[in-house]
């Protein structure tokens, strides 16, 4: 069997060494550069390879093509391949016949990454051999190589899940729907969603599927949509008889008859959205018999993602939050939503296409400057001119931290929550984040 591997990345060279252990006849190629350390990897495993090509004879020829994440399904090989009717797969996919561990697999717009790392947190504080995949860290493909783990607790992005066919992960989650990455799906949301939804449809009625019971596109698509799985709501808002739900401030878990609560003032992460996120991982915990004394240690002593409304350093009484990660408006909304204090808040970046009205209620009980950092910052001023006392624009972060240190007063927060994408002024949402840390040092 030739397995073709498109994309000399991560999840590309994990598939690759895993296709080689099994027996495939490999091939690696990326249109792009593949990074020194991957090219040896690769030679060491005597994988061929090339980048900054696509040579057809050599592809063309594949019995089933693994597809990096990154590569649109519109690039022209992909189309070939399509067309010639040879399975284009994604790394999940190919992976997982090859191992026996249990899969949770965690998908949705906002909130993947922090709740994979506060349920990957939860269950190595219950004891259990777990690993941590899919769009975080080492690849899934190359640790299932490695023969390494029990469980393994998967971010997988709607890319991940668009090349998935048969793959099932044993309890799912879908932490909420809100539009996002529409330029690779025809600028359909209904596509977008349904590959969200994909995480689901290999699933069986001994599976799970924990979801937001009070997202509205998830309530639609339940309305029209059979589900196999069990399903698991959460809600911040009804007591129902199954899941995980809030109760005069507490968490409260009824899961296969075993109950869970804990009090929402005991947990790490703050914020409306971190509780949702907790109660989702509580849910995993509890299918993964983890005792309540370690499920209410664990989410009251984990250390919350970088870049997701990180606490920084605290100067003058002010408060610095990095809220790089907050790429579109759904995010944003829930950094502002758990504001506390008066906020100075570091907006903008490049739109995609964002409607701030939905902010503007937020905005006006809790902003009282705004900066703007990116090249264009004109519907930004269209909607928030006149809502805020300041408004002042800047395409430096040094500049931008010492404006919001001037307008904030004791008591008061700075938050870089920035709505957008990085691409104008940063390398990536990590190099915006640690650049607005170091201009926080630097005060
Ligand atoms: P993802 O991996 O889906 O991008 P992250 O955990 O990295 O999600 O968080 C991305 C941004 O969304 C951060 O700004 C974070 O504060 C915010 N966020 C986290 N959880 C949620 C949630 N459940 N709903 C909405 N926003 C969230």
């Amino acid at each position: 069997m030739r397995l073709v591997v498109l994309g000399g990345g991560e999840s590309g060279v994990g598939t690759a060494i895993l296709g080689k252990k099994k027996g495939y006849d490999v091939f690696v190629s990326d249109f792009g550069k593949i990074k020194e350390n991957y090219k040896e990897v690769l030679s060491i495993n005597d994988i061929p390879w090339e980048d900054e090509k696509h040579t057809e004879s050599l592809i063309l020829n594949a019995d089933v093509v693994m597809k990096s994440p990154g590569i649109p399904e519109k690039t022209p090989i992909v189309k070939r391949l399509l067309e010639l009717n040879i399975p284009v797969i994604s790394e999940i996919e190919f992976a997982a016949p090859f191992t026996t561990a249990k899969t949770i697999g965690i998908t949705g717009s906002n909130g993947k990454t922090t709740t994979t790392l506060l349920i990957y947190h939860l269950l190595q504080q219950g004891g259990l051999n777990v690993g941590l995949a899919g769009n975080i860290g080492k690849s899934f493909a190359w640790q299932v190589a490695e023969n390494n783990h029990d469980v393994y607790v998967l971010e997988l992005s709607s890319f991940q899940l668009d090349g998935v066919l048969n793959y099932k992960p044993d309890i799912a989650i879908i932490t909420n729907l809100s539009p996002d990455h529409l330029d690779r799906y025809n600028y359909d949301y209904n596509l977008y969603i349904a590959s969200k939804f994909r995480i689901t449809k290999n699933q069986s009625e001994d599976n799970y599927l924990i979801l937001d019971n009070e997202d509205v596109e998830i309530k639609k698509w339940l309305q029209n949509n059979k589900i196999k799985a069990q399903i698991i709501p959460f809600s911040l808002l009804d007591e129902t008889e199954k899941g995980v739900f809030l109760k005069e401030n507490n968490i409260n878990s009824k899961i296969n008859n075993e109950e869970f609560t804990m009090p929402i003032n005991e947990l790490a992460l703050e914020g409306k959205h971190n509780l949702k996120n907790a109660m989702a991982a509580t849910a995993v915990a509890q299918l993964m018999k983890i005792r309540k004394q370690t499920i209410r240690e664990s989410l009251s002593n984990f250390q919350g993602a970088e870049h997701r409304l990180e606490k920084t350093l605290k100067i003058q009484n002010v408060q610095y939050i990095n809220d790089s990660k907050a790429t579109n408006v759904n995010a944003t909304f829930f950094a502002l939503d758990s504001m506390q204090t008066p906020t100075v808040w570091i907006v903008g970046g490049v739109d995609k296409g964002n409607d701030y009205d939905e902010l503007m209620s937020l905005v006006r009980q809790k902003v009282k400057g705004i900066v703007c950092l990116g090249v264009d910052n004109q519907k930004l001023f269209q909607t928030f001119s006149g809502v805020v006392d300041t408004m002042i624009e800047t395409t430096s972060m040094s500049e931008a931290v010492k404006i919001a240190q001037k307008m904030a007063e004791k008591g008061d927060t700075v938050l870089l929550s920035p709505c957008c994408a990085s691409f104008d002024l940063f390398e990536n949402y990590e190099d915006r984040g640690k650049q607005f840390k170091q201009a926080v040092h630097n005060l």
